[in-house]
């Protein structure tokens, strides 16, 4: 007798195993085992090496190239014109021997004979207005593009090169052996475009107005490309969107323009004194003690006047910048300037803005608060701001970053009032561009090759630095708003894009000049991914001990993604390669959803289950030993009186079990559960993440618990958890706080909710 029990124990557990083995075997015959969602990195990542290693940050050879430029510049006003003379020496640091230079001609994308429009779509369209059919079919090609009259070595010995469109590749006298320096000039002049109506990052503004121009300049001289290790040459060609990649380097540049001109750009202003009158020189003083409001350096009223000027004369400003990876000014006589002070670690940086009066009132309240505001957070989030200031320059049209200058849209209407789109729009582009500083001028990322390096980092960082100037300046927000009207960031608002049309949509890890929906692909999602990695996978402690790292790690050098990737795993412990595919190389989306639940409960009575087992076994029932049974709600096994009774009470096996087992101080410690629930959550989306659940109990007391994204390691369709609690559930949430960017909510909630489905319905019936 004793044996027939052992035996049929035995059938019961074996059987019990067995369904679940096969169960197993089902899934991976159906999933695909190749494309496993957790399968490590390696085939995607560039092997370690002794430039780049496995943990992510620069090799033990590591290495990068400098480039010191000496330039003298002169801005004809009149003819809308800049000429250039330049030295570059270049400090060969790579272990290879180079036979020539590649230099960077990004003017060239406006010449005459750029093949940027060529590989442009175009339709006919029906119907036109007659300034863009006249601007599309009737204008001649504009004179642009660069004019380069010599290029030559220290001794002014002509040098042969050859230009491809917009790259130059000077040809060396004699090879460039490792830590060899070579020194050469250019010399260059080019027609400056209208930014307005030619388009392009950097150019004039004119003001019919007044007949002035404001100038943004930047790409306006030949300028070395990067040679590392992961691209040799960096050398791919600009076609207008993608943006760029540069080396460090020291800079000395002299600016020659209208006397009456106001002037700010990359660097420290070395004569001061000479372009300063001695009442500037008083107010910058000023400025420099000024931690609450900016001090003003021109005012409105100097800037109008100077309007009217038109100086015959000149003068030459002249700056000094070190380390950095690129240079750009921004020059009128119609400027407006003004700073504040802004502490950073034990430095005072300078916050400043430039802006034609046309700026105004939006500029001189907000511009220079929101740089100061901006260079806090990402200071915070990443590394003291190393430089000395941060300008903001007001221009048409315009986002576009330099190192410690950017140009930023937001005009009032004439008469000087906005709407909240162009406050918000102003101060969310400030924020951005001056965050650039960080990401990639700084951390010095190849923007040609990977836009969401500078630009997914950069708009990730900027949300958080939105949200803290919000705080800091809660007058800053229209009534409406408690906190800054953020359009990317948190993961609910990257769902429309994620929900779109796959045929239009490309992984992050595509190079900018070439995937769909730009903003979306290269701004919003990486941004969001790296917020849904910090507020529902990671945590706050652990995400941004990582970034700093990966910050600190590449600041002043040259990093790739696996760089980023490999850091945020090796500080956190956190193993990420199957968010990193998911989000990073693929164009999946999220959305999980609660298939089915079941509530059980326990019963000393042998159910159907046992049953038909001992029958097809052919054994006797009651020789059966002491058993716990589980029988689910409203099933033939389940009795109503169930409900009302505690657990022992429900099984008699597990109460003597419990009573001759423990003793009576470990018996008043035990969990008594008396609901079990079998809950089954289904993934129709194709990227694993965690399962966040609410569950709401019959109390009104609520739990939240996440499953981490392992848990769909087996079964990439379903899971199922068994929940055994002490109190009854009553309902049910997926993601109640909108952290993963799940596409369909409408699957999220147990009991489905009546409004979800009747919006189902409704769904059907615009279907049919
Ligand atoms: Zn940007």
């Amino acid at each position: 007798m004793k044996r027939l029990k052992y035996y049929l124990l035995s059938v019961v557990f074996v059987s019990t195993a067995v369904f679940t083995q096969a169960q197993e075997k089902e899934q991976v015959k159906t999933g695909h085992t190749n494309n496993n969602k957790f399968k490590q990195l390696y085939d995607e990542f560039a092997t370690p090496n002794m430039y780049r290693s496995a943990s992510g940050a620069p090799g033990s050879a590591y290495y990068q190239q400098q480039a010191d430029y000496k330039m003298d510049i002169v801005l004809d006003d009149k003819n809308a014109r800049i000429a250039g003379y330049e030295t570059i020496t270049y400090t060969n640091n790579s272990p290879d021997q180079l036979k020539y230079l590649w230099v960077q001609l990004d003017q060239n994308v406006r010449a005459k004979d750029s093949k940027s429009p060529l590989i442009e779509e175009s339709n006919v369209r029906p119907v036109m207005r007659p300034n863009e059919f006249a601007s599309k079919f009737m204008k001649k090609p504009l004179e642009r593009g660069f004019n380069i009259q010599k290029v030559v070595d220290v001794n002014d010995k002509p040098l042969t090169y050859m230009i491809n469109r917009t790259m130059m590749r000077v040809e060396l006298p004699e090879p460039l052996e490792t830590g060899d320096k070579f020194t050469f000039s250019i010399r260059w002049w080019y027609n400056i475009n209208d930014h307005v109506k030619e388009n392009g990052r950097s150019g004039y503004e004119y003001f019919p107005k007044d007949g002035n121009r404001a100038y943004v300049i930047a790409q306006f001289f030949p300028r070395m490309a990067v040679y590392n290790d992961v691209e040799g040459w960096q050398n791919s060609q600009f076609w207008g969107r993608d943006e760029f990649a540069l080396p460090f380097g020291d800079y000395e540049v002299d600016i020659t323009v209208p006397a009456d001109h106001i002037m700010e750009a990359t660097g420290k202003l070395l004569n001061r004194k000479e372009v300063f009158s001695k009442e500037m020189m008083k107010r910058y003083e000023a400025a420099k003690k000024s931690y609450k409001k900016p001090v003003f350096i021109v005012t409105q009223e100097e800037a109008e006047a100077a309007e009217k000027g038109f100086s015959k004369q000149t003068k030459t400003w002249k700056f000094k910048a070190e380390n950095v990876r690129d240079f750009g000014f921004a020059t009128s006589r119609k400027f407006i300037w003004d700073m504040m002070a802004v502490k950073i670690g034990d430095k005072d940086v300078m916050a400043v803005s430039l802006y034609p009066k046309e700026g105004n009132p939006l500029w001189e309240e907000w511009s220079t608060k929101a740089v100061a505001s901006t260079l806090e957070t990402y200071s915070r989030m990443t590394f003291n701001y190393p430089y000395h200031k941060a300008v903001s320059v007001h221009a048409k049209q315009q986002g576009m970053e330099y190192p410690m200058i950017c140009w930023n849209y937001g005009r009032p209407k004439e008469d000087g009032t906005y709407n909240d789109r162009v406050k918000y729009g102003m101060m969310g582009v400030i924020i951005h561009e001056v965050g650039h500083n960080f990401f990639p001028m700084i951390v010095n990322s190849d923007e040609r090759q990977w836009t969401w390096m500078d630009e997914g980092l950069n708009t990730f960082l900027e949300y958080l630095a939105q949200q803290d100037f919000g705080e800091k300046y809660p007058e800053a927000l229209s009534p409406q708003h408690d906190k800054f009207p953020s359009d990317r960031g948190p993961a609910h608002l990257i769902v429309p894009y994620m929900r779109g049309n796959q045929d239009y949509m490309a992984p992050i890890m595509t190079k900018g000049l070439n995937t769909y929906q730009f903003g979306n692909n290269a701004y919003g999602k990486p941004a969001t991914a790296l917020n849904i990695l910090r507020e529902a996978i990671m945590g706050h402690e652990l995400f941004d001990y990582a970034f700093k790292e990966y910050a600190n790690r590449w600041m002043f050098k040259h990093p790739t993604p696996e760089d980023f990737f490999r850091t945020m795993e090796d500080a956190s412990a956190v193993d990420l390669d199957w968010f990193w595919r998911g989000w990073f190389y693929t164009t999946d989306w999220v959305d999980i959803g609660i298939k089915d639940v079941k509530k059980f409960y326990v019963s000393s009575k042998p159910n159907k289950f046992i049953k038909d087992l001992v029958n097809e076994r052919g054994g006797n029932i009651n020789d059966l030993p002491p058993l716990v049974y589980l029988v689910e709600e409203g099933g033939e096994d389940f009795s109503e009186d169930m409900k009302t009774k505690s657990l022992l009470e429900n099984s008699t096996p597990l109460k003597e079990y419990i009573m001759d087992n423990f003793t009576p101080a470990e018996q008043r410690q035990i969990k008594t559960p008396k609901f079990f629930y079998n809950i089954t959550f289904e993934k129709p989306g194709g990227l694993v993440m965690p399962i966040i659940v609410e569950y709401t109990y019959a109390d009104g007391t609520k739990k939240t618990e996440k499953y981490p994204a392992q848990i769909w390691r087996k079964n990439d369709k379903e899971v199922s958890k068994v929940i055994a609690s002490e109190k009854e559930i009553i309902s049910i949430v997926i993601d109640p706080n909108l952290l993963t960017a799940d596409i369909d909510t409408s699957n999220n909630n147990w009991p489905r909710k009546e409004q979800q489905s009747e919006f189902e319905k409704f769904k059907s019936k615009v279907k049919q």
